[in-house]
């Protein structure tokens, strides 16, 4: 009885949705006006899972530092076991060539033995054109100033959350960055955002940075090149890094 009735109050709905949707179909043109054939996206090989695709630019393959200048020329960074090693004190990496727009891929890890705490325990960075950090650092069971932690724009971004991995083990970023643009006459245009994943989990979501990163006080930008090469910090912590490697997203910018 129940059923019978809920069929019969049903069927007028019913009707009126279908004919509404006959309706709306004859207004509307064929799919296919709708369907983009050309031009196609190119192939890329993927790669395998985590390592670089075919366009991809590899920054380090766990042999050599090749791809990477030290503060002082040669890279002092120490390489063994298909990972480099900051030598603490012998400076900051910073890579030979030039970028801005890409999409960066970096695997990092601090040491096993905890040493030091808050800003001490583990800590590096990674450095988009040299200026916007996304901090490195042991943020497991590790209270720092949160803007600060594994994962954050430092200073300026909180990770949405600590997705971070115990000391001693690898951990991923992939980062996807958009650098900022300035005018002819050297004013900000349109603002650096940074897409973050750290170890697959979402971090930080298209946010918009306030300039480059500063540790005192606030950030502020000033023009400066489309392409600057990429920075790994030395902040006197045995930090490594292995399978780096980027794809450059500022050649089909408009
Ligand atoms: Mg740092």
């Amino acid at each position: 009885m129940t059923t019978s009735f809920l069929r019969r109050a049903a069927r007028p709905a019913a009707v009126l949705l279908v004919s509404g949707a006959a309706t709306a179909a004859q207004e509307l043109p064929p799919p296919e006006k709708t369907e983009v054939w050309k031009p196609a996206p190119v192939m890329v090989d993927p790669g395998r899972h985590g390592g670089p695709p075919s366009d991809a630019i590899v920054l380090f393959d766990g042999t050599d530092l090749s791809a990477w200048r030290g503060r002082d020329g040669a890279p002092q960074w120490t390489v063994a076991d298909g990972a480099m090693t900051v030598r603490p004190g012998t400076g900051s990496l910073t890579t030979k060539r030039g970028f801005g727009d890409a999409q960066l891929h970096v695997e990092w890890r601090t040491p096993t033995e905890i040493v030091g705490e808050s800003q001490g325990r583990g800590n590096s960075g990674v450095f988009l054109m040299g200026l916007y950090e996304v901090q490195v650092l042991d943020s497991w069971q590790n209270p720092t100033y949160v803007n600060g932690q594994a994962a954050s724009v430092y200073k300026q971004h909180i990770p949405l959350v600590n997705a971070s991995r115990g000391p001693g083990e690898w951990q991923t970023y992939d980062i996807v960055f958009t650098a900022p643009r300035f005018t002819a006459g050297g004013a900000l245009d349109q603002p650096a955002t940074l897409t973050v994943l750290h170890n697959g989990v979402l971090v930080q979501n298209h946010v918009t940075l306030e300039g480059p990163t500063v540790f005192r006080g606030a950030p502020r930008y000033e023009a400066h090149a489309d392409r600057l090469p990429i920075m790994l910090q030395d902040h006197r912590n045995d930090v490594s890094y292995r399978n780096i490697w980027v794809r450059d997203l500022a050649k089909s910018a408009p």
